[in-house]
């Protein structure tokens, strides 16, 4: 078995090659180690390896992680990738360094409750569904302006961009990344703070590099870096 400090040595050098083959400079895409269903024990050898960014799904095991021995004394950060239900808002806020899943104005609004209430600036993107597959979340791409111009009044949280996940289809995997793209470039036209919007999470393990062609600037990596799971 390949070990964890490997294949994160592969996973970037293939980054690098897509951003050059892109036209793009290497700091443009953020690396994010999706850690879900991995021990902290895994997190920490990603860490000594030299990653610093994280990704967790669900909101049990990522507190369970945040508090384990190995990883509690570090500045990890960690990016919420899951689906967020409003009542697990309260849980994270805080924790995170950014949340990518919100696909309601109604998680939105409580995130900027919580945000409100505790005195800090929470930064979030939007999930958009550009697969159209019934089993995603994720707002239709119509959905996504009158939605965010609802969240763009709310104090306390920062829209910073959007995020998606592709079908496994191959042939259609890089237009959905296209249509992500100009979504968020149309989104900028309209947004009050245009230069906020500058984040499109896209990409994983079996489609980064279409990503990082299409613009992708966090791409959320897990088996090619921590194995199957
Ligand atoms: C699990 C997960 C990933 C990582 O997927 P891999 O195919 O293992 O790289 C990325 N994004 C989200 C939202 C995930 O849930």
């Amino acid at each position: 078995m390949e070990s964890i400090a490997s294949n994160l040595a592969e996973v970037r050098e293939q980054i690098a090659s897509a951003c050059r083959k892109a036209g793009r400079s290497g700091n443009e895409v953020r690396l994010i180690a999706v850690s879900k269903t991995k021990s902290a024990g895994a997190v920490r050898q990603a860490w000594d390896a030299g990653q610093i960014e994280f990704g967790e799904s669900y909101v049990q095991e990522f507190l369970e992680k945040l508090d384990a021995p190995e990883l509690s004394e570090l500045p990890l950060s960690w990016h919420f990738i899951g689906h967020l239900q409003s009542n697990k808002v309260r849980q994270i806020a805080g924790k995170v360094s950014m949340i990518h899943g919100i696909d309601k104005v109604s998680t939105a609004e409580e995130l900027s409750r919580r945000a409100v209430q505790n005195d800090i600036l929470v930064d979030y993107l939007l999930e958009v569904n550009v697969s159209g597959e019934g089993s995603k979340y994720g707002l239709d791409p119509a959905s996504v302006m009158p939605a965010a111009e609802q969240c763009f009044a709310l104090p306390g949280i920062r829209l910073r961009g959007l995020m998606t996940i592709a079908s496994p289809e191959p042939s259609a995997t890089r237009r959905q990344f296209a249509q992500l793209r100009q979504t968020l470039e149309k989104l900028r036209t309209e947004a009050p703070e245009p230069t906020l919007l500058t984040e499109l999470s896209m990409g994983m393990s079996g489609d980064f590099e279409e990503a990082i062609l299409e613009g992708s600037t966090m791409i959320r990596i897990g088996t090619a870096i921590f194995g199957w799971r």
